[in-house]
């Protein structure tokens, strides 16, 4: 029991006891999880729509657990951010998806693909981002303009001086930076107003919604239609049918990402996902 501060006591239901407990564990294990190596980086195909090759691959963060089994980033990341581990984390993901990605080639010659890494906001409000990825670059020996990287909009929120400062720096690596979800924040038009991007995803939230509604599919079209104005990549994330596959083309997307495609597999897998593309 615990007093509540009026003069009355309150009781904790064991049910919320039961899950502060679990999430003291979780905290203690994310905590381990670098040090043991239980992290790994799925990667999922961006393919071109003019040429249907594979331009790249999204690097999405996984945690083997020795006991939990393969945790996906909504379960951990936001807690690695709120303990102040996301900055190390990040760090990892960023040297480990260059060094993968330096081993990468287009079967039958061609640009090799790109890799695209996620940002936290946190690790903008950290110091040495640049300093992080120059060196993941550096390490791996990957050029830097095959990496991009994505971003969300709330980057942006924290619109200060220091946070443009940043992204310049890491074009001026050569990296492009793409805005990650885009639609679904808030006022996002002045962001594109305040940072060159080189690349505009389309949240699937919209593209799974595309045949049902004739807003969504208006939106999608705007997104395309600005990105061809902008002279940008647009691309459509979430794309799982042929028919929303059809759609996105319609609406004058540059890339499309989904499990139409490929969900995201391991990076031994890479390879065969490359040749696989070429024969379609
Ligand atoms: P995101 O950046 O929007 O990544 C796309 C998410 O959509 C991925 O979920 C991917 O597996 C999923 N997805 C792709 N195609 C389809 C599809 O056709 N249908 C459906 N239903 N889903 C699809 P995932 O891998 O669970 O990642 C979730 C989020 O976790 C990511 O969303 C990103 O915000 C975050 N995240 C992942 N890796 C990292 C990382 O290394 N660092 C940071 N800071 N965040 C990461
Ligand atoms: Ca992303
Ligand atoms: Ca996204
Ligand atoms: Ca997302």
């Amino acid at each position: 029991a615990k007093q509540d501060g009026r003069g009355t006591f309150r009781f904790f239901e064991p049910e919320m006891d039961t899950r502060a407990q679990a999430h003291r564990a979780l905290e203690m294990d994310v905590r381990q999880a670098l040090a043991r190596n239980e992290f790994e980086l799925y990667y999922q195909p961006l393919v071109s729509i003019d040429s249907r090759r594979v331009n790249g691959f999204e690097a999405l963060l996984r945690w083997r657990h020795p006991s939990r089994g393969l945790v996906p980033p909504d379960a951990f990341i936001p807690l690695a951010e709120e303990i102040g581990l996301i900055g190390p984390i990040g760090a990892w993901v960023l040297r480990t998806a260059c060094m993968e990605a330096a081993g990468w080639a287009a079967p039958g010659g061609g640009a090799p693909p790109r890799v695209a890494v996620n940002l936290s906001p946190l690790q903008f409000a950290g110091h040495g981002l640049v300093e992080t990825v120059q060196a993941a670059l550096a390490a791996s020996g990957l050029p830097g303009e095959r990496l991009e990287l994505e971003i969300t909009e709330s980057v942006l929120l924290q619109d200060n001086a220091t946070t443009l400062e940043t992204l310049h720096r890491l074009r001026r690596l050569g990296a492009r930076i793409c805005m990650d979800d885009f639609g679904t924040g808030y006022s996002s038009l002045s962001y594109l107003r305040s940072f060159p991007f080189d690349k505009i995803k389309i949240d699937k939230s919209f593209i799974q919604c595309l045949a049902d509604s004739e807003e969504n599919a208006a939106i999608v079209r705007a997104i395309a239609g600005l990105g061809v104005s902008l002279g940008i990549a647009t691309t459509a994330e979430g794309v799982e049918t042929l028919a929303q596959l059809e759609h996105v083309i319609a609406k004058g997307c540059t890339e499309v990402q989904g499990h139409f495609f490929s969900p995201p597999r391991p990076a031994r897998d890479v390879p065969v996902l490359l040749a696989a593309a070429l024969q379609r």
